[in-house]
């Protein structure tokens, strides 16, 4: 247990998870110092909220103050090579991750979720099944909704929800005691080789969220995932997630149904009354059952919870039809994994909106499919140059912004084609957030949509 009270801590980056752990620490009365370089970081009524609080607070730089801190705790989206954490560094003050703290505090069940793809959809659809079946729990973490607000909420509303916590390799680099009740490996493919030194180092910073776990705790593994495999030594209760037959141990696809566990019997549901399609969503639903098995009593709240699931915003998300063009968001893919997973997704030819800010990606790891399933690449942002240099044989259009790659785009697409924002890319070049650009993407389609409506 990390003491903090009268404690001198510095939060450094007041976005969401900053903000929260601002919160939950003064709340435990530490002597808080929130540090953003950013001028704007947060809105007038947030700054009133922290007064209140009494946290102080310091926008457009970082003062000497940061270095008289008992310890400090680092926003995950804050590369640790900028002069102010080495120096941090140097001075050998502890740096604990907002995770850390928010579990410190928690009095109650923790289901972890990490992986490369497919965290925020199994952390959200764990929570639905669990509340579906009369079992209170948060989707939090990197979704939206940060640990460390989600356990704040908690203590005021003197609830005890489960928590069904998103976790990033970012977000694990710096835990200490964590140790989730439940923990869930999904995949480990390249991503974020620009933050680490090899994938090797990747891939060992995913596995530490079995790290601490016990005996009487759960790992449940991907084993058709080589790395995982690989990787993972969990010293907890090992559960296997398959879909090659006889690995699985709570639930299994078959060519008709998916099949579960509950109080020991086995149910089945029609797969085409599930809600999300695609393979790599089927390990998703795996993932997420097993997780929330443990804590299952009946077995409506699956039933109801997969036959109405959706995928979540920005997520190879439908968004309409123009001139029988079907538009897809598919902003959340900011690696080149996610991106084939959107490809194999579709039978009919795609005109793919590729680009943004580089992640050390390696664009050629998408030749074969691009090849098979693509008509044009459309390129956007930062990366536009290195995208032309990596891809071969295939016909690409420099468009440099979302709304020239979309206009060029619709007027290269036939009836029955696909228009793809999936960009292998994050977006901080242009937007503040992928979600920012899956919002613009669709703020662009629905004027087009207007405009079309008039033409024709
Ligand atoms: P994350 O939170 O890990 O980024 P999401 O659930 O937001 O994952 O999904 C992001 C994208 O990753 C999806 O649009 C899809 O293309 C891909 N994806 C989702 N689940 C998986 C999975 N289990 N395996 C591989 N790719 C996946």
């Amino acid at each position: 247990m990390i003491n903090v009270k009268n404690k001198n801590i510095t939060v450094l980056g007041a976005k969401r998870s900053g903000i929260g752990v601002a919160k939950l620490l003064s709340h435990y009365q530490a002597n808080v110092l929130l540090s953003d370089n950013d001028k704007n970081a947060i809105d007038d009524k947030t700054k009133q909220l922290l007064k209140k609080l009494n946290i102080e607070s310091e926008f457009g730089k970082h003062s000497e103050k940061i270095f008289n801190s008992d310890f400090v705790i680092i926003s995950p989206g804050i590369p640790d090579t900028i002069p102010i954490i080495q120096k941090i560094k140097q001075l050998n003050i502890s740096i604990v991750s907002e995770i850390e703290i928010a579990y410190n505090f928690v009095n109650f069940q923790i289901i972890a979720i990490t992986g490369s793809n497919g965290k925020s959809t199994t952390a959200k659809l764990t929570a639905d099944i669990l509340n579906r079946s009369g079992i209170f729990s948060i989707a939090c973490g990197n979704i939206g909704l940060a640990f460390s607000e989600a356990v704040f909420a908690s203590l005021q509303k003197n609830i005890k929800p489960i928590y069904v916590v998103e976790i990033s390799s970012f977000q694990l680099e710096n835990i200490l005691n964590f140790k989730p009740n439940v923990a869930v490996l999904l995949n480990i493919t390249p991503d974020h080789l620009d933050r680490y030194s090899s994938f090797n180092e990747y891939a060992e910073t995913k596995v530490k969220i079995f790290t601490n776990q016990s005996k009487n705790d759960i790992a449940i593994l991907n084993v058709d995932d080589e790395n995982v495999l690989k990787f993972s030594k969990p010293k907890s209760n090992i559960v296997n997630i398959s879909m090659k037959k006889n690995r699985d141990q709570f639930a299994y696809f078959d060519e008709t149904y998916f099949h579960y566990k509950i109080n020991s019997q086995w149910h089945k549901l029609m797969k085409n009354k599930i809600q999300l399609i695609g393979e790599h969503n089927q390990y998703n639903i795996l993932a997420a059952f097993s997780a929330a098995y443990p804590f299952l009593n009946t077995e409506t709240g699956t039933v109801s919870s997969l036959s109405t699931f959706k995928t979540i915003s920005h997520r190879i998300e439908f968004c309409g039809e123009i001139n029988g063009v079907s538009f897809y968001n598919d902003s959340k893919a900011t690696n080149t994994d996610s991106v084939k997973v959107a490809l194999n997704s579709f039978n009919d030819p795609i005109h793919l909106i590729l680009g943004g800010k580089d992640k050390d990606t390696d664009f050629s790891e998408l030749q074969e499919l691009i090849n098979k399933n693509v008509k044009t690449v459309y390129t956007i942002g930062e990366t536009e140059n290195k995208i032309n240099s990596q891809l071969k044989n295939i016909k690409i259009i420099n468009s440099k912004v979302l709304d020239v790659a979309i206009n060029n785009a619709l007027k290269n697409a036939n009836k029955n084609e696909i228009i793809l924002l999936s960009p292998s890319c994050s977006s901080y070049d242009q937007y503040a957030n992928f979600e920012k650009r899956g919002e613009h993407f669709k703020t662009i389609f629905n004027k087009l949509k207007e405009l079309y409506k008039y033409e024709n």
